[in-house]
C-alpha cells in the first residue's frame, strides 16, 4: 500500500501517520525527518540543505526529491505513508516518475478548531517536552512534569501567525490535492472534534483507505 497523508498544520497527521504504520504495516516516511537525518548525519545532501538554510534561501524541489528518491526506492516493496511530500505539483509528478500511489489521504480539519488546539499549546524552556493546556496539562500549572522548567507559548503557535500558517498551507497544497483529486486517488477524512480518541481517526482513515 503507497499512501500519501496530508492535512494542515495542526491537523495531527503525524501522530495518525505513526499509528498507521502498526495497523497497515507499512513505514512512516516524514520527508521532515528524512532532510533532519541528513543534516545530522553530515551528508553531502545535509551539507547541501544546511548551506540553504542558513541563508535563508528554500531548499529548492529537486534536493528534498533526491533524499525522498534514495529512501522511497529502498521501501518500495513494504509501501509507504508519506507525509510532507509532494508541496507542488511538481513534487507530484516527480513521486509518479518514481512510484505509483494508490491512495491520497487528506485530513480536513476546521480552521477554528486548528486555532483553538494549537494556541494552547505549551512548550518546556529547559527539555523542548511539549504540553497542551486543556488536553494534555502539566501536573503543576506553568511547570514541566520532568523537570520543573517554565512552559511557555511558541511564537508560531500564537493565533495570528497561525491564521497565516494556515493561509499558507491552503495555497499551497489547493493545486496538489486538486492534482489528486483529478486522479480520483483522493479520501476526504473530516476530523471537527480535536478531543476525540486518535485512534477512532485512525480507524476511520483505515476504512477509507480499504475502501
Ligand atoms: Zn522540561
Amino acid at each position: 500500500m503507497k499512501i500519501v497523508i496530508f492535512g494542515p498544520p495542526g491537523s495531527g497527521k503525524g501522530t495518525y501517520a505513526s499509528r498507521l504504520v502498526n495497523k497497515l504495516g507499512v513505514p512512516h516516511i516524514s520527508t521532515g525527518d528524512l532532510v533532519r537525518e541528513e543534516i545530522r548525519n553530515k551528508t553531502p545532501l545535509g551539507k547541501q540543505i544546511e548551506k540553504y538554510s542558513s541563508s535563508g534561501t528554500l531548499v529548492p524541489d529537486a534536493v528534498i526529491t533526491d533524499i525522498l528518491k534514495k529512501r522511497l526506492t529502498a521501501e518500495l516493496s513494504k509501501g509507504f505513508i508519506l507525509e510532507g511530500y509532494p508541496r507542488t505539483v511538481g513534487q507530484a509528478k516527480e513521486l509518479e516518475k518514481i512510484t505509483k500511489v494508490d491512495v491520497v489521504v487528506n485530513l480536513n480539519v476546521p480552521d477554528s478548531v486548528i486555532v483553538d488546539r494549537l494556541s494552547s499549546r505549551l512548550q518546556c524552556k529547559t527539555c523542548g517536552a511539549i504540553y497542551n493546556s486543556k488536553t494534555m496539562p502539566p501536573k503543576v500549572a506553568g511547570k514541566c512534569d520532568k523537570d520543573g522548567g517554565e512552559l511557555f507559548r511558541r511564537v508560531d503557535d500564537q493565533p495570528e501567525v497561525i491564521q497565516e500558517r494556515l493561509k499558507v498551507y491552503q495555497q499551497a497544497s489547493e493545486p496538489v490535492i486538486d492534482f489528486y483529486r483529478s486522479k480520483h486517488l483522493l479520501k476526504d477524512i473530516r476530523n471537527e472534534d480535536p478531543s476525540v480518541d486518535p485512534e477512532k481517526v485512525v480507524d476511520q482513515i483505515a476504512k477509507a483507505i480499504k475502501q
